[in-house]
Parts: structure tokens; C-alpha cells; sequence
């Protein structure tokens, strides 16, 4: 692997992310009738415009922003920033929101501490409604793997601290560490494996995840179009995409024709497709096209996903930040 191949993979995590979403906006939960091939149409339950990212890759641009600032996404340092950011993102009135992530950071203030409330807020929604699994931890994921890139443990602590901030199911947060495992694994080794590295989760979820990511590459994402809003169902739509996919366009078409909720799981699938492929795999249009809060477009997703995998570097050689090629546009 060439030092260009590894920043393409870092910078297609993001990337992937963002085009997933934008292609499955138009169509999410039978918004817009899908024939032919899947595009960035807009529309969708937020009313996009053609080639915005929506909740998805808005949410996962706040831990992007704080992951490029270097900081370890373990630390109270940056889980507050994180909690701060989705907070900020919600009190400017996202145009589409997850029920579950809006019954946590409603209400909420930034500020000191504001990553333990919306935890406690999360443990609250999670007591009152009996279930807090949605989809909309795994669905912002990507940036957090690339922040800790290399090092297996901190991903699937990260992953777990970042997802229960508003998803207090413990399911929520295996999701989370699995996917990263399995991004970090694609940009290190351009591997799409999702299950040999299990043994790094906690206790032995590892025995109830096989079966069901084993089932997902066996079976069609739209055997999954009914049930992924749950994280579970949306983590097997959209590994039923990825693992029988020839390529980063097949695995995001398949994710979106899967039904249900499109953007979420194209999202989903899009950041290990992109990570596997490189940023480079992704049609130009598309990178070009996407864009969406805070203001991003793909190619400062682009910046932004180097930055983070220096800063990563740096902190796996323990030392002075290497000097990586900011990718060209
Ligand atoms: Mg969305």
C-alpha cells in the first residue's frame, strides 16, 4: 500500500458516508419511487436539496471536527465537545432528526459537563421507552475509527463512548465498534471483513453478532427494508450490501434499492465501501455534488478526513506529526 492509497482510504470513509447518504435521501422510506439507478435527487423526509447529506453525515461532521482537532475521542475533552456539537446541531433546527437523538438532545445547553448529562438524558429515554437501538449512533460512526486508526482497543472504546451519548442500548454501541473495527481494518489492509476482529468487543457479544452478520452476507439489504431503523437490522442491510458488492457503486445502490431507511443504511455502508475502495473509487460527480451542514462540501470532508488520519498517525508512532499529502481535489 502506497502512502497516497492509505490517505484515499482514510478520505473515502468520509466521503463514501456522504455520497451513501445523498443518494439515499430522495428515496428514504418510500419518499420518492426508486426506478432505475439510485441519484442525488433531494427530497427526502428532510426536503434536501439535490446533493445534500442530511442527519447522517451532519452529525458525523461534529465528530469529524473534533477528531481533526487531534484529541483523543476517549477523553472528557472530547466527548464534550461532541455532546456540545450535536447539541448546537439540534438547537439550529435540522431539517430531518431520529426520534430517539431528538428525545435526548431536546432541551439540552452546552457547556462543561454536557456529554455526562446527555448520557444520563440517553440512560433517561432509554428507562422511559424500554428501547433506545435506533439506527442513529452507527449511522455517524465513520470519523470515529479514523480518529483511532490502528489501535483496536481505543476504536472500540471511542465508538462506545461517541454511540451512548444518545443511544444507551449496549447494542447500539457494539454496532458502532464492529463497523470501526471493520473501517479500520478496510484502510489499513483494503480488507472488507467485518467479523475476524470481534475478539477486541467487550464480554462475548461477539457470539450473537457472528450469526447475524454471517445471515446479512448470505441475504439481500431489502431482506432488512422493514426493520432498519433498529441498529441491528441496519447494521446486517448494510453489510448484506457491502459483503456481495463488486464494487463501491453496486455495494451503494444495493444499500439504497435495500428499502426503508436509504440514507441511513447507504451512509452506513458507504464509509466501510469508501474506506475499502479509497475516496478515488467514487464517481467525481458525486464528490463533487455532496455537501451539507455545517456548511461542508466533499472536498472539505476530504481535508478534514487527512487531518484526522495525521493526527491518528501521529499518535500510533507516538511522535511528531508525519507529513501526509493533503489529498488532491
Ligand atoms: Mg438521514
Amino acid at each position: 500500500m502506497t502512502l497516497e492509497q492509505h490517505v484515499d482510504r482514510i478520505v473515502g470513509t468520509l466521503q463514501g458516508g456522504a455520497v451513501g447518504d445523498a443518494l439515499g435521501v430522495p428515496y428514504e422510506y418510500g419518499t420518492r419511487r426508486l426506478d432505475g439507478e439510485p441519484a442525488m435527487l433531494g427530497g427526502g423526509l428532510g426536503g434536501y436539496a439535490p446533493g445534500q447529506w442530511s442527519d447522517d453525515t451532519e452529525m458525523a461532521s461534529v465528530i469529524a471536527q473534533v477528531a481533526a482537532t487531534g484529541v483523543d475521542l476517549r477523553s472528557d475533552e472530547a466527548l464534550d465537545a461532541i455532546a456540545d456539537g450535536f447539541i448546537g446541531w439540534y438547537r439550529q433546527g435540522p431539517a430531518d432528526v431520529g426520534t430517539q437523538t431528538a428525545s435526548v438532545l431536546r432541551g439540552q445547553e452546552p457547556g462543561p459537563g454536557s456529554a455526562d448529562r446527555l448520557r444520563l438524558r440517553a440512560l433517561e429515554v432509554h428507562r422511559r421507552t424500554g428501547r433506545s437501538g435506533g439506527n442513529g449512533s452507527l449511522m455517524r460512526t465513520g470519523p470515529v475509527a479514523l480518529a483511532h486508526l490502528g489501535d483496536p482497543v481505543a476504536i472500540v472504546e471511542a465508538a462506545t463512548a461517541v454511540s451512548v451519548l444518545t443511544h444507551w442500548d449496549p447494542e447500539a454501541g457494539e454496532a458502532c465498534a464492529i463497523w470501526c473495527l471493520a473501517i479500520d481494518a478496510a484502510v489499513l489492509h483494503g480488507r472488507l471483513d467485518v467479523t475476524s476482529r470481534m475478539h477486541h468487543l467487550r464480554d462475548d457479544s461477539a457470539r450473537h453478532w457472528i450469526p447475524r452478520l454471517e445471515e446479512a452476507a448470505r441475504l439481500d439489504p431489502a431482506a432488512y427494508g422493514s426493520s432498519n431503523g433498529w441498529v441491528v437490522a441496519a447494521l446486517q442491510g448494510a453489510w448484506a450490501a457491502v459483503a456481495r458488492s463488486s464494487g463501491p457503486e453496486d455495494g451503494l445502490f444495493a444499500a439504497v434499492r435495500g428499502g426503508g431507511d436509504t440514507d441511513t443504511v447507504a451512509a452506513i455502508a458507504g464509509a466501510l465501501l469508501g474506506a475499502a475502495h479509497g475516496g478515488s473509487s467514487l464517481r467525481a460527480e458525486w464528490r463533487d455534488r455532496v455537501h451539507g451542514w455545517p456548511g461542508l462540501d466533499g472536498h472539505d470532508l476530504a481535508g478534514l478526513a487527512a487531518t484526522i488520519g495525521r493526527h491518528a498517525t501521529a499518535r500510533a508512532y507516538d511522535g511528531d506529526l508525519p507529513v501526509l499529502d493533503r489529498p488532491r481535489r
